[in-house]
C-alpha cells in the first residue's frame, strides 16, 4: 500500500513541477526519465558483468557459491552514484530506481553470464524497516529491471528475520551463523532448478547478499547470481 502511495504522490507532483535530473538537478526533456542524457553518459559503469575476476566476485569468493556476481556502477563517496542511490533509498525517488533498474537489465540481458536468468529476487527489507520507508529500494530496482527484461514477476517469500544493524557491529566470523539465519525461504519448490538473480542497491561487505544466497543454496538444482546497482 505504502509503495503505491509514494509513487502516486510523485506522479501527482510531477504533473505540476518540472522534472529534474536526479543527479545534476537540470531540467529533464520529454524523452529523458529521472536522469539527463549527460548524466546517463557520465554514469561510472563498471562494464565487467562477464569478468569472473571482477571485484564483486572477490567479495564472495570462499563464502558462498554463486554462478555470477557483479555490480553495475562504481560507488564513490560524495559521487553521483551515492547521490542517486541516496535519493532512491531515503528520498522516496522511486523514479530514479526504476531507471537504474532498466539500465541494469539492459546490461545483464546482453551479458553471457546473466542472459539465462529465470527470475529476479530483491534482497528483502526487514518488516520494521519496510514500515519506516514504505518501499524496498531493491524491489524498485527489480521492478525497473522487469520492465526491460520481460521476465515474469514472481512472488517469492524470502523473509528477512533479523534486523541488519545488529549484525554490522559484529566481526565476519561471529556473524557467519547470524547471516545465514537472517533470511528464511518459505517455499523452496518455486525455485527448484532455476537461475535466480539476487538484486540489491549497494554491495559493500556482501553480508546481506551472502545471507540471502545461503538461504537459497539448499534448493535442488538452483543457480544463484548477484547483481548490485553499485559496488563501494
Ligand atoms: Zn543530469
Amino acid at each position: 500500500m505504502a509503495v503505491r502511495h509514494t509513487r502516486l504522490w510523485h506522479d501527482i507532483v510531477g504533473v505540476f513541477l518540472p522534472r529534474c535530473c536526479a543527479a545534476c538537478g537540470e531540467r529533464l526533456y520529454g524523452h529523458e526519465s529521472a536522469l539527463c542524457t549527460s548524466c546517463l553518459d557520465d554514469l561510472p559503469r563498471l562494464r565487467d558483468l562477464d569478468d569472473p575476476d571482477n571485484k564483486v566476485e572477490a567479495i564472495f569468493r570462499g563464502r558462498v557459491r554463486l554462478a555470477a556476481a557483479a555490480a553495475f556502477l562504481q560507488f564513490t563517496k560524495d559521487g553521483m552514484v551515492q547521490q542517486v542511490l541516496h535519493r532512491l533509498k531515503y528520498g522516496g525517488d522511486t523514479g530514479v530506481g526504476l531507471e537504474l533498474g532498466r539500465l541494469m537489465a539492459k546490461e545483464a540481458m546482453q551479458s553471457r553470464r546473466y542472459a539465462d536468468v529465470d527470475l529476479l529476487l530483491a534482497v528483502p527489507l526487514h518488516r520494521k524497516r519496510m514500515r519506516q520507508r514504505g518501499y524496498n529500494q531493491a524491489q524498485v530496482l527489480v521492478d525497473g529491471m522487469l520492465e526491460e527484461w520481460g521476465l515474469a514477476k514472481v512472488d517469492i517469500d524470502l523473509l528477512r528475520v533479523v534486523h541488519t544493524s545488529t549484525q554490522t557491529r559484529r566481526g565476519r566470523m561471529a556473524r557467519w551463523g547470524n547471516v545465514k539465519a537472517a533470511f528464511r525461504l518459505a517455499d523452496p519448490e518455486v525455485l527448484r532448478g532455476k537461475h535466480v538473480l539476487l538484486v540489491d542497491d549497494v554491495v559493500t561487505t556482501g553480508a546481506t547478499l551472502e545471507g540471502c544466497a545461503l538461504a537459497l543454496a539448499d534448493v535442488p538444482g538452483i543457480r544463484i547470481s548477484v547483481l548490485a546497482c553499485a559496488c563501494a
